[in-house]
């Protein structure tokens, strides 16, 4: 008997501690990490300047409400603005409330209502967030939802200027498409995305939630296209572990959230701040980048060359460390067998395996992932009736 809703399939694994790419279970099993608490430990379990950093916060405030003015919140918002193209940052706690925040901020900036999505797309489980993902199975059950929105195919220009007119208030997109199954966008499509703010104005507004804080090899993930968002959102890794989102918008933006227009109790506390700082500090230098980035290309022609014959594997894809392998076949038996050798990976759709491993980890530690991956997906097609 479980005293918890039973909203998540839960996995077999008690977790008793963690370090690094490590994970260790009640009877001592280790566990190569490459979940990375989905895309939000990047600097691995018990970073010791996180941990420190937050430890020193907690000893002097932890909360004290945004009435009150937090140094940490000048710091954090001046490290995301000075490297994205925002010029300011509303916090609060998870990515479903950074994407609430970026849904008004759209409609009190333009007046407008209207939003194009993607199918496929995930930006949150809160009705706003849930109305922009373009999932059914996301919005089963939950009508009506929040009006407004429209989806498109992802990747499909035509479809996209098909869809666009006077009335669309933004367009709201995730440059690699997390949940759905890794998919990144095309700079063709993000051309045709620029032409038509262009042409009407409209805003822009990337779900950086698992792509951003150095997860593509790069800041923000858009930042491998030639893209100026006017809004940001981010979540996950900003906090290592701690929760913490936040919107970054452009200087056009800020007179539409003045004093009264949206809040958060918790938001930007000196605690989930003092987690942010250490995060940031690390994360955005240029040598840490560059590092992802080498790793992120050894991996994937390791894992390409590994993979050449497995009858199993369509496509490898993917940037830095948010990379899928899409496979013939639904992968969930794949997951349980790499977890019974003591790698964990994620599932994105059903024939995608998702590998998010801190951006931490070392060549050791890829290879060993390379062996155990490479031992499991080089079989037979199992043919499908
Ligand atoms: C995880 C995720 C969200 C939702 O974040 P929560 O913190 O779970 O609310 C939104 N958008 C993207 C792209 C995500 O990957």
């Amino acid at each position: 008997m479980s005293y918890l809703f039973p909203t998540y399939n839960k996995w077999p694994i008690k977790v008793k501690e963690a370090f690094g790419t490590s994970l260790i279970d009640e009877h001592g099993k280790k566990y190569l990490d490459f979940v990375a608490g989905i895309a939000v430990c990047n600097l691995g379990h018990c970073h010791p300047y996180v941990n420190e950093m937050m430890i020193n916060q907690l000893n002097k405030v932890s909360h004290v409400s945004n009435l009150f003015h937090i140094d940490g919140q000048e710091e954090v918002a001046k490290a995301l603005t000075s490297n994205s193209s925002g010029d300011a940052v509303f916090f609060c706690n998870s990515g479903t409330e950074a994407n609430e925040a970026a849904i008004k901020l759209v409609r009190k900036a333009t007046g407008k209502k209207k939003i194009i999505t993607f199918y496929q797309s995930f930006h949150g489980r809160t009705m706003g967030s849930l109305s922009a993902t373009g999932q059914d199975k996301i919005h089963q059950g939950f009508a009506p939802l929040l009006d407004g929105f429209s989806y498109v195919p992802f990747n499909n220009s035509k479809a996209l200027n098909e869809a666009v007119n006077e009335d669309v208030a933004a367009i709201m997109l995730e440059v690699i498409q997390g949940e759905g199954g890794v998919h990144g966008a095309s700079a063709e499509f993000i051309e045709t995305i620029n032409q038509l703010k262009e042409k009407y104005n409209l805003l822009v507004v990337v779900d950086e939630v698992q792509t951003g804080i150095g997860r593509t090899g790069k800041a923000f993930g858009y930042q491998h296209y030639n893209l100026s968002p006017d809004i940001i959102t981010v979540a996950k890794g900003l906090g290592n572990g701690f929760p913490v989102g936040g919107l970054i918008g452009k200087a056009k933006l800020i007179e539409s959230f003045g004093p009264g227009s949206h809040g958060s109790t918790f938001g930007g506390n000196p605690l989930a701040m003092a987690a942010a700082n250490a995060t940031l500090q690390t994360i955005f230098q240029d040598s840490f980048l560059k590092d992802v980035e080498e790793k992120s290309n050894y991996f994937i022609s390791k894992l390409t060359e590994v993979l050449k014959d497995s009858e199993v594997v369509k496509e490898i894809r993917g940037k830095g460390f948010i990379l899928g392998i899409e496979c013939n076949q639904d992968v969930s038996s794949f997951i349980v067998a790499l977890r019974d050798k003591g790698l964990l990976v994620l599932n994105a759709g059903p024939n995608v395996l998702r590998l998010l491993p801190p951006l931490t980890v070392t060549y050791e530690e890829l290879d060993l992932a390379i062996s155990l991956i490479s031992n499991t997906l080089n079989v037979k097609l199992v043919e499908s009736k």
